[in-house]
This record gives structure tokens, sequence and C-alpha cells, in this order.
């Protein structure tokens, strides 16, 4: 299970996710791994997918593309939320999850041997979706830097060879928690225009973004919505991860390879959670609002634990997750840690090609309490470390 036979997944095994909430359980810890919440969407959301279901809409194949219905909320999502304009009868393709929509687009816009640029620490589905098509990653660092997250142009820029083809970008970005500014998004733009090459857009933590900050979708920057393909789904704005419903969002001549790579790997998927997350869109811009807010509540809670704890604290802008730095051997620290102190982290050395071994990320989007427990969990005997 943990390669396939042209070998292209064979430095990659079981994803992190799989292998710390397993864990969890068999620990009995508090899984502050993987990035789920832990209460449900709001409840007009969790009846329209019951209602969806007991009245039979979406319970056999939907359409190819999604049910019109959820297209067309997404239009008027990315139209209310950015000023952008999709098409939703050519332009937006539903998916399973962005994960499906992030591994269509790789798979639809590159040749083996085409080079994708990414940042790391990048999500892990990234390196492996790159790898399936026979594609070659190359990964700009991101670093902290005043409180924040970010690359040097010039490692950029350096990146970019004849063989480019595609940038994946992540913004809000996971694990880091950095929210990419106009100007980093301009550098990525220009380079994309200089180089003709493609952006591939992953937005899922859009709605995730705290103290008063804005998320910008590159595909709203000058020239830019030609060349983007912008992808998010529902698992983290409606606090569904199991529902994996996903979107894509570009000019048909860049949805075209995606349409085409997405009908043979799941053809259509989610029916009656379709439904569901078209009425969830039309939530009103309060809904967002609290959901930010809830979550930096919580971020806030968490990392002003840590901190009291002597951690070495990121203090995130978006997203769910929190980093905090550990000096070196962050992979056996969390390896460590749910057997002697009951919490499940992520090492964040699984997100990075290169050999940097001292971050460790925490998923906050837990209930208060949960994040306490953790907490007071964390500030007993010091975790000892086997070398
Ligand atoms: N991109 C990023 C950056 C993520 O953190 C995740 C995990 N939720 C995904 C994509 C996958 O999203 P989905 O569950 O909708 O497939
Ligand atoms: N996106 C979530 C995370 O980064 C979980 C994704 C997964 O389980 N594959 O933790």
């Amino acid at each position: 299970m943990t390669t396939n036979r042209a070998g292209r997944l064979d430095e990659f095994g079981t994803t992190i996710f799989a292998e710390m909430s397993a864990l969890a359980l068999q620990t009995g810890s508090i899984n502050l791994g993987q990035g789920f919440p832990d209460t449900d969407g709001p409840p007009f959301v969790l009846d329209a997918a019951i209602a969806a279901i007991r009245e039979g809409r979406g319970n056999q194949y939907p359409p190819g593309a999604g049910i019109p219905e959820l297209r067309r909320a997404v239009c008027s999502h990315q139209h209310a939320n950015y000023g952008l304009e999709f098409d939703a009868e050519t332009e937006v393709l539903i998916t399973v999850g962005a994960t499906e929509g992030i591994a269509a687009s790789i798979l639809g816009h590159t040749a083996p041997g085409d080079e994708v640029i990414t940042f790391e620490p990048y999500y892990d589905s990234y390196a492996a979706s790159i790898a399936l098509g026979g594609a070659i990653r190359r990964v700009v660092t991101l670093r902290p830097q005043d409180g924040r997250w970010t690359f040097d142009p010039d490692e950029l820029r350096a990146a970019v060879t004849s063989k480019s083809r595609l940038i994946l970008l992540n913004t809000p970005h996971n694990p880091t928690g950095t929210v990419f500014t106009r100007l980093e998004l301009q550098l990525v733009a220009d380079l994309a225009r200089e180089h003709d090459l493609l952006i591939v857009s992953d937005e899922v933590y859009e709605h995730l973004v705290f103290d008063g900050r804005q998320h910008i979708p590159i595909a709203t920057l000058p020239g830019m919505a030609e060349r983007t393909i912008t992808i998010s789904s529902a698992g983290k704005t409606f606090s569904v991860t199991g529902w994996k419903v996903g979107w894509v969002c570009a000019p048909p001549k860049l949805l075209g390879p995606v349409r085409a790579v997405k009908q043979f790997l799941t053809y259509v998927g989610s029916g009656p959670f379709q439904y569901a997350i078209a009425d969830g869109l039309a939530a009103p811009p309060a809904f967002y609002r609290e959901l930010a807010t809830s979550l930096a509540a919580r971020r806030d809670i968490f990392t002003n634990g840590l901190l009291e704890l002597g951690y070495q604290v990121m203090i995130p802008q978006a997203t769910y997750f929190a980093t905090i730095d550990v000096g070196a051997e962050a992979e056996k620290w969390c390896r460590a840690l749910p057997e002697q102190v009951g919490v499940v982290a992520i090492p964040s050395r699984v997100f990075y090609d290169s050999d940097i071994d001292r971050y460790v990320r925490f998923a906050f989007c837990k209930k208060e309490e949960v994040l306490r427990e953790a907490l007071s969990r964390l500030a007993g005997p010091q975790l000892q470390v086997s070398t």
C-alpha cells in the first residue's frame, strides 16, 4: 500500500495524518494532529444534507461537473467575496474535496519531467500528486521573519527553469498559517507571466483568516485570471471535513484538462452534500466572520497557553494550525509525545524536502476545554526524547 508499480510513490509511505490519528486512538491522546474540528458544521447545512438525502436529491450520480445549484453558488461566492467572475457552465468543476481538484489540476497540466514549483513546508498531497504524474517538484522554503513566514524572492526566481510548468500556491498556508500579502502574490504573478507558467492556487482556508487580515486570491491580480486555477472546498468553511466537497474555478481552456482527469478519478462524488453546500455558500457575511472570530479565540487560548509554558510559538495569521520551534529532533519529539504526554501533534519535517526538523504543528480547531486539557498535559514533566 506504500507504493505504486511505477515506483512513483516510493518515497511517501502512509500519510502522517493517518499515522498520527491512529496513534492518538491507540494511546488515548488528545488529537491535535490531523486538522479537523471536533464540532460539526452549522445546523442549517447539516439539515440541508439530511433533507437532500430524504428528498432523493443527489442519491444517484450527480452531473459530471457537479450540480448546477452548487456551481452557481460557487460563482456567487467568488463574485461576492472577491469580485471574480466565473461562468457556472464552463468555468466551475465540483470535485471530491480540494484534494481531488489539486491532483486533477496537476495531472491535467503536467507531463512527465515538467517541473512544479511549490513552497515548503507544503501540504502532503502536493508532493504525491506531482510524483503520480511523473512531474518534478522544486521547492522554495518559507522561513519565519517578523512573526510570519515568507520566502526569499531570489530563491523563488532561481527555482524557475526551462522545464517549469506551474506554481502550486497555498494561501492561507498550511502548516505555517501565513496569509500571502499582495506584494508576495505580485512577485509570484510577475514570474508566472514572465515565464508563461500556470498557477494552481489552493485556498481552502480562505475564510479562516484572523485579526482583520484579508485573503487575496491570486486570480484577482491583473492579468492572472487567465492563467490561474483556483481551488477551494467546503471542509474548513463549514466544519465538515468528512463531506469532501471541493471546487475548481478556471477559464475553460484551463478547466478542460482538469475535468478530463477528474472524470476518470471519481467521475462524481458527494451527491447530497453538494446540495447542502450550495445552501451553505448562501450564508450571510456574518457567518464567515463568526467562524473566523471563534477560531481566532481558540488560537489565542492555545498559543497563549503554549507561550506561558515557555514554548517558542509562531502565531498564525490564519488556518487551523500553530507551529512551535523545538530547536531540533522535532520528529522524535512528536513520536514521544502521545505515549509520554497524551497529546498528538504533527512533525512538520514531513512537509519539507529540506532537512528541517525543528518545527511541530498543532491543530487548535478544537473545543476550548480540549485545548485547555492539552495545555495542562503539556505542562507536565518534560518530554524525554531518546536519541
Ligand atoms: N489543501 C490544504 C492546504 C489542506 O490543508 C487540505 C486539508 N484539509 C486540503 C487541501 C484538502 O482539502 P479537502 O479535505 O477538501 O480535500
Ligand atoms: N488538511 C488536514 C491537515 O493538514 C488533514 C488532511 C488529511 O487528513 N489528509 O491536517
